[in-house]
């Protein structure tokens, strides 16, 4: 095995995003992934980059919107290296505010709703409207893929990171495949962030988004996201996709099960329905789950690890690693090159939970 200047474990959209930022900045980057590349949460997502939706952790937002503002050149690189260019399938989102909460003067009316988009029964929500875009997770998947490929980025699926250790000024790592020194390491297992033996102690653990698709009748065009904090219907405007609509999500606290329960899907259905009554006659597709990784306040985890030199960690994105993927890229990057960061990270420092860490 050669010598990298940096390992990462987790070929999700987070270790491939940073992989490819690192690259660009001309490290000798490798990814080990005990599966396949972005097999797991990343191509189970919706897609929403929703910096703005009101159930979001006030603290996210600058990264939020450092990462909005970087999404475009993101999107062009991963185009100029695999010739595949990711479009924007949506760019408006409906979304419900909660009803604690004054009314505002950018609360649509009734009115509004009905000619804005008449097939919607609002019940008891009030909405507003959002610029908001939405990609398709898959389109990026291989995109981003090809883009790697494309690299000399070194890609080794189905490798587990077993174990890591600081031995001098290196990290040692160890893969079923044998030992090798890199200078740097970075845990970007999501979920298994926690789970995986080579960083115990990690406060991350999966939450369970199951979800569907359906085919969207042809009365039914639409162009936005639909958004409760219950249900959220997200159509497929452009691409293989198109005219279909993609219902999610449940948020499950039950560990690494991955099985899709019919009578689950079946109550994403029936909210979904209460929403958008046309939706009963849709024909279902697909419906599949991923397992997103969360903290326990909801933020992510990005920074290095105290004691254990060279050691660094960007998991924890939760329900928005899709939004965050570019801004979280770019500020680990900035970290692991010793620049100053482009926002503000004190809210992700895997200090907030030290106490919790085990030493090393
Ligand atoms: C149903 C659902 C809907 C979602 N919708 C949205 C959305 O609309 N917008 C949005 O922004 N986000 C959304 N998300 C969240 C988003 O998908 C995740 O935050 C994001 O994919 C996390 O990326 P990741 O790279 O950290 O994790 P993952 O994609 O899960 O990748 C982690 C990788 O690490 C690998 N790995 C684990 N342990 C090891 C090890 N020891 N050695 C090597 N490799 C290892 C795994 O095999 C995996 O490939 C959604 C998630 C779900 C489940």
């Amino acid at each position: 095995m050669h010598h990298p200047d940096l390992c990462i474990a987790g070929a999700g959209i987070i270790g491939l995003s940073l992989a490819l930022e690192l690259h660009h900045r001309g490290y000798r980057v490798t990814v080990f992934d005990q599966g396949d590349p972005l097999a797991e949460s990343s191509s189970a997502a919706a897609g929403m980059l929703a910096a703005y939706d009101p159930d979001n952790p006030s603290q996210l937002l600058p990264l939020a919107t450092l990462s909005l503002s970087l999404y475009p050149n993101y999107l062009d690189r991963i185009h100029s290296l695999s010739g595949i260019r990711v479009p924007f399938q949506t760019h408006t989102t409906l979304q419900s505010v909660p009803t604690r909460t004054a009314a505002t003067s950018s609360e649509l009316t009734a009115k509004d709703l009905s000619h804005l988009f008449p097939a919607l029964v609002p019940r008891k929500h009030r909405f507003i409207l959002l610029d908001e875009h939405s990609l398709d997770p898959r389109q990026l998947a291989s995109a981003l893929l090809a883009a790697i490929h494309a690299t000399t980025i070194d890609l080794q699926p189905h490798t587990p990171i077993l174990s890591t250790r600081p031995v001098g000024n290196a990290v040692e790592i160890t893969t079923p495949i044998g030992t090798m020194q890199t200078a740097q390491f970075v845990n970007c297992a999501g979920a298994w962030a926690a789970a995986s033996s080579h960083q115990p102690g990690i406060p991350v653990t999966p939450k369970k988004g199951q979800m569907f698709s359906v085919v969207l009748p042809p009365s039914l065009p639409m162009h936005f996201v639909v958004r409760t904090p219950d249900i959220y219907v997200v159509p497929r405007t452009t691409g293989p996709s198109a005219g279909r609509a993609i219902v999610g999500a449940t948020v499950e606290d039950i560990g690494f099960d991955k099985i899709v329960h019919p009578s689950d899907i079946d109550h994403l259905r029936s909210l979904a329905i209460t929403l958008l009554p046309i939706l009963a006659s849709t024909q279902q597709l697909e419906a599949w789950c991923g397992l997103r990784p969360a903290t326990a306040d909801g933020l992510p985890i990005l920074g290095t690890l105290p004691g254990r030199p060279n050691h660094f960690i960007a998991t924890g994105h939760y329900r928005n690693g899709i939004l965050l993927a570019p801004a979280t890229a770019k500020v680990m990057a900035q970290l692991i090159l010793g620049e100053t960061s482009a926002t503000e990270l004190t809210s992700f420092s895997p200090n907030r939970f030290l106490s919790e860490l085990p030493s090393p």
